[in-house]
């Protein structure tokens, strides 16, 4: 039998539009409780870390009480994450770089959008950015004592492409595997090696392309999805921890994009209700390779619980 390969990622991010939301209600309520789920049920995630988000704390911390004391946190809970047996790896959205910080909120305001992508990026300030990952990633796993090459990458909004954009980074930063591409479940099966561009599979690539898996939602079960949504929207346990606002997606030329009688989502925590849990476990049976995209900052006291049901499932079957 062709060995399973379930793949745990989560974006370590605040929100990336007009307001950021508060670190405790993004990152560390929500992951906290995951980390607490996943370690019930003995299951590694990778966590992708918004490191230019760090990086522009760490230019404030010095003159800013609760800059500081918001790094501090997450420094912890990252050290807390890779003690626990999770990986932490690079994700970076460019757009940090013009983001204005609000004092009196505490918060960021990511609405000037002009460098979303990394290819609006001069050499220089790429050049920055991946080191900067790149140092403070080590220096995380050196204060919590744990050694492994953090050699995975997730592009922000998964603009992996142009992939020559950050070839030079990759290769400088000893970065070898990415996981911004997606793909419809039905269609991928396992990873694959690319050289050039994530778009064309290269046996010999020196490079790794972990797609992030899309399932199809059609017929009854999306109008009773849909029905599920209308019913719990004002419930407490659905309300999302995070309160921030989102930045208005960019899609890239490859990214999948669908018809109004097609509707496909990435398999993802934060959009597990009971109608497509019973399909998540029917995945699990069918297919070998899953590869689920969450955000701590999206997650509600009711997809944590729905998490639990479906790792103690997973670790049943
Ligand atoms: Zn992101």
């Amino acid at each position: 039998m062709m060995e399973k390969k379930i793949l745990l990622t989560f974006d370590y991010e605040l929100f990336l539009g007009s307001k950021s939301g508060s670190v405790d209600n993004c990152l560390i309520i929500p992951t906290d409780m995951l980390l607490n789920v996943m370690e019930r049920h003995q299951a590694e995630a990778i966590f992708f870390v918004d490191t230019t988000y760090i990086m522009r704390m760490c230019e404030l911390e010095d003159s800013n009480i609760n800059v500081k004391r918001d790094l501090e946190k997450i420094k912890q809970q990252l050290i807390r994450i890779v003690k626990s047996g999770h990986k932490i790896c690079h994700h970076i959205h460019p757009h940090w770089i013009d983001a204005q910080y609000v004092e009196v909120e505490n918060q960021w305001n990511l609405s000037n959008d002009e460098h979303y992508c990394v290819e609006t990026l001069s050499e220089e300030q790429k050049t920055q950015i991946f080191d900067f990952s790149v140092s403070f990633l080590s220096e995380i796993m050196s204060v919590a004592g744990v050694e492994y090459d953090c050699c995975g990458y997730r592009a922000g909004g998964l603009h992996i492409e142009p992939f020559a954009a950050v070839k030079n980074d990759f290769a400088r930063c000893g970065i070898s595997e990415d996981f911004s591409s997606e793909a419809l479940i039905e269609n991928i099966t396992e990873s694959y090696r690319f050289e050039e561009s994530t778009l064309s599979p290269a046996t010999d690539g020196r490079f790794i392309e972990h797609p992030i898996s899309r399932i199809r939602i059609y017929g009854l079960r999306k109008i009773l999805n849909g029905v599920f949504y209308r019913l719990t929207k004002r419930s407490p346990k659905y309300q999302k921890f995070g309160e921030g606002i989102p930045s208005v997606p960019k899609k890239a030329e490859h990214q999948i994009s669908h018809g109004k009688l097609e509707f496909s989502l990435p398999i993802s925590i934060e959009l597990l209700t009971p109608v497509l849990l019973p399909y998540y476990k029917k995945l699990l049976k069918r297919y070998s390779y899953i590869h689920f995209l969450s955000h701590p900052k999206l997650q509600s006291k009711a997809t944590i619980e729905l998490f639990d049901s479906f790792l103690k499932f997973y670790g049943r079957n």
